[in-house]
């Protein structure tokens, strides 16, 4: 069929209506708005009607396709090191509160034997991204060419760059349902995600699929049907995909916010750390190295001796990053003592990650620039004793006319009780091909 004849309009007219996008109509439409053919307005129109009306698996599929047709594939199945085949596996989420997993967890990787080729993306509505993160730290550079990610591969065992050139639609469509409330869509997020991982070139796949108040989908229900979708469409690419479905009803760890999260990684590669943090991480590993078949070191042990720290230290400076420079804080900050003794009850994600993009670490128009030291750091974690009067929050922010808007949003987020809190467990299932 040519692709004369279709136009936006139609389309949207038709999804809104509850209709079937055509092959077609789906490589149309992903092919043009990527070249600046389709408005903006209207894929955001488009957008929204998906996020009301869904897209079936076969919708699903081809979008995926459309997106990686899009820009360039990596390919590392040759990739080497002492002559002798060096595996490469990566990691996903679907985006929480509090989630910087990625950043332990390439350090714990590359000590481990493999090769992390992550190609990631910015703040996504409440949830924050690795780059903007990893860009708190002076000088770090998330441009990288593909002979570098290759030689980054080879030298260090791990890559953490910008998409790029990598599925170059979902770049556009992820800053655009970023600030038009399009992020809460199953099809859109399996879409955008596969999309980026199967042009990255990993070997093999590990999904994080969030469940919970400060996950994109709520019900549990929609986090397995997007685990299960992810997984098929990865088997689908031939690339082995496994997804572990995991509790996001809290924050992970103690900090939420850019540069906060990177120093709690740091303590986590230094040994310590939350444990939520450490759990998750080793689990990851421990299923990214199974499904690679790397038969390595043990993951708990790079993180006691020190060697996943120094694998993280030699990335960063392979992109630019200065660790010795400090990590920047919000310049203002203020805090939420507790009104009673007792134990800390249930944090609730959503809130907290709302109430850290008010602060500034998130973007509400396209390209806005994110503050790095914006951030909360949680005292007291779900289950631990509090005394009265005692600080369970600080808040931190350049731009202090910001701080009411995120205290509002942290009223009613949590409370002090006499008896600790029934939490779910943090690893809730797992799905493989
Ligand atoms: N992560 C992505 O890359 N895309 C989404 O839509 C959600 C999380």
């Amino acid at each position: 069929m040519t692709k004369i004849g279709f136009d936006a309009p139609t389309l949207i007219r038709t999804k809104r209506d509850g209709g079937r996008l055509t092959d077609a109509a789906i490589d149309w439409i992903v092919d043009a708005y990527t070249g600046g053919r389709v408005a903006d307005e209207q894929m955001s129109a488009l957008l929204m009607a998906i996020v009301l009306r869904g897209m079936d698996r076969g919708e699903i599929s081809r979008w995926t396709e459309a997106m990686l047709a899009s820009g360039e594939q990596l390919d590392f199945t040759d990739l080497c090191r002492a002559g002798t085949p060096l595996p490469t596996v990566d990691k996903h989420s679907t985006g929480g509160v509090g989630d910087k997993i990625t950043l332990p967890l390439v350090g714990v990787i590359a000590a481990c034997g493999g090769a992390m080729p992550q190609a990631s993306g910015r703040g996504l509505g409440h949830t924050g991204g690795t780059l903007d993160k990893l860009e708190s730290i002076p000088g770090f550079t998330a441009e990288l060419t593909n002979n570098q990610v290759r030689q980054q591969l080879h030298d260090v065992g791990a890559a953490i760059f910008a998409a790029g050139r990598l599925a170059p639609a979902d770049r556009k469509l992820y800053a655009l349902r970023d600030v038009t409330g399009t992020v809460e869509s199953l099809p859109l997020i399996a879409s955008s995600i596969m999309s980026k991982k199967l042009a990255e070139g990993a070997g093999a796949l590990v999904l994080d699929v969030k469940v919970g108040s400060g996950a994109f989908l709520k019900t549990e229900a929609q986090a397995r049907e997007l685990a299960q979708t992810m997984v098929d469409l990865g088997a689908a690419h031939q690339v082995p995909t496994r997804a572990l479905l995991t509790d996001m009803s809290c924050p992970l760890g103690a900090t939420a916010g850019n540069a906060l999260e990177v120093a709690e990684s740091l303590d986590v590669l230094a040994g310590g750390g939350p444990a939520d943090v450490v759990e998750l991480t080793l689990r990851l590993a421990a299923e990214m190295l199974d499904v690679a078949g790397i038969d390595g070191r043990d993951p708990a042990q790079t993180l006691r001796d020190g060697t996943a720290m120094d694998a993280f230290r030699a990335l960063v400076a392979a992109q630019g990053g200065d660790m010795s420079a400090p990590l920047p804080i919000g310049s203002h900050f203020e805090t939420v003592t507790a009104g009673r003794g007792g134990t800390m009850g249930l944090i609730d994600a959503m809130a907290v990650g709302l109430a850290v993009w008010r602060l500034g670490a998130g973007r509400a128009r396209p390209g806005e620039q994110v503050q790095s030291g914006a951030g909360i750091r949680i005292h007291r974690r779900p289950g631990e004793p509090v005394a009265a009067g005692e600080t369970l929050f600080t808040l931190h922010t350049d731009t202090p006319h910001r701080i009411a808007a995120a205290m509002a949003e942290l009223d009613g987020a949590f409370s002090v009780d006499d008896t600790a809190p029934v939490r779910q467990p943090l690893i809730i299932d797992r799905y493989t091909e």
